[in-house]
């Protein structure tokens, strides 16, 4: 019989899990300085987050139960927390009134760019030797077209081949 309780037993997989991630990030042509910014930063497991993850005040990276389907998918998710994290805070005003304005979600404009930071270190991993990373790719842009409607950067996707 183990000793460990379920939470001690899910941490240790969020921490084998973590380490896996940043190897996959590690090993990303010109992806060592983000690995290097995130190892700087606290990265914590929260079993009952609903959310993929949350930047908190302080700096840190919360993360739930669904960014760990895959080591993959948890490492897009740091690369967009972090970049989160470098984002002014007056970007995130600017996103709100812009919303506002324009009757768009508030928050497009600030997740545009940490989606787009996203989605181009998967199309690189899955050149890197992590293929599943191409299709996680195209799974976060549409989650972006879900909750925040079509992104205003026609060259990147038909760049990558996902224009409409
Ligand atoms: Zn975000």
């Amino acid at each position: 019989m183990s000793n460990f309780t379920k939470q001690q037993s899910e941490q240790m997989d969020f921490e084998r899990l973590l380490r896996s991630a940043l190897d996959v990030i590690r090993s990303t042509y010109d992806y060592l300085d983000v690995s290097e910014r995130i190892l700087f930063r606290r990265i914590y497991y929260s079993p009952k987050f609903i959310d993929r993850a949350e930047i908190t005040l302080l700096g840190a990276i919360r993360v739930g139960p669904a960014a760990c389907e895959s080591a993959v998918s948890l490492a897009g998710t740091l690369v967009h927390e972090e970049f989160h994290l470098r984002q002014p805070l007056l970007w995130r005003t600017w996103s709100f009134w812009r919303g506002i304005w324009r009757r768009e979600h508030t928050m497009k404009w600030l997740e545009w760019p940490a989606y787009r930071q996203q989605i181009s270190f998967l199309l690189a991993a899955a050149r890197q030797g992590f293929p599943e990373a191409g299709s996680e790719a195209r799974e976060v842009l549409e989650s972006f077209r879900f909750y925040y409607g079509e992104p205003e950067d026609a060259e990147f996707l038909a760049q990558h081949g996902f224009g409409r």
